[in-house]
């Protein structure tokens, strides 16, 4: 299971998974569960007065403690992407609605089922189920069925209110398999290797485990 999204933050408008807050700190967030009256309010103004919807203010920043680690998405669990029929270990997108001010975007959102990566000299980062966010660029896939988007967003804020605080043209996403070369920055733990125990005596003596969504670039090759 990708891990669930159960708040959005108002600037960023990315979706975040269960206690996890913007990492801008001064930014607000309002629960997707609900009727979404923050989001509507700032979408289409206080009293619904804007003529055209408002997208993201702003883009989410990666932690300052991060971690930056490079290296191959080891073979592991996948789940089916929103709106296609593709299994993937994650994923990312943008909500795009081409006549908002401010900005386009009316919705950033990633997921992942949790995954290794291993780099050149066999060291480990382990991303558990949680957020993903990736740059959405001419590789994102282009989704415009309104109908499988209307889904999707119906399953993200089953209760939101009207006006629909996603109004949308496409979505564009990016996935995630086994064997993608990736750098991923998220802000991580060091924890004992349980295969440092055995008689791999090449074994790394350490892990990474990332405590938080995880900030991932796919590379070519
Ligand atoms: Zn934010």
């Amino acid at each position: 299971m990708f891990a669930a999204r159960t708040s959005i933050c108002l600037d960023c408008r990315v979706a975040l998974p269960d206690g996890e807050a913007c990492t801008w700190l001064s930014h607000r967030s309002t629960a997707l569960a609900g009727d979404c009256a923050p989001l509507i309010e700032t979408v289409w103004g206080r009293a619904r007065e804007r003529d055209r919807p408002l997208g993201a203010a702003t883009a989410p920043m990666v932690p300052v403690t991060a971690t930056g680690f490079r290296g191959r998405i080891a073979q592991g669990p996948t789940a089916r992407v929103p709106m296609r029929d593709q299994q993937a270990v994650g994923w990312a997108l943008e909500v795009w609605h081409h006549e908002a001010a401010g900005s386009p975007i009316m919705l950033r959102d990633g997921a992942t089922v949790g995954f290794a990566v291993t780099g050149d000299d066999g060291r480990m980062l382990v991303v558990p189920s949680t957020g993903v966010r990736m740059a959405i660029d001419e590789r994102a896939g282009i989704e415009r069925n309104r109908r499988r988007i209307g889904g999707y967003l119906r399953e993200l804020a089953p209760r939101a209110a009207e006006p629909w605080p996603f109004p949308f043209d496409e979505v564009r996403m990016v996935v995630l398999s086994a064997e993608d070369l990736v750098t991923v920055r998220a802000v991580a733990s060091v924890s004992p290797d349980p295969r440092a125990a055995t008689a791999y005596r090449d074994a790394p003596r350490s892990i990474l485990i990332a405590t938080g969504p995880a900030w991932v670039e796919r590379h070519t090759g």
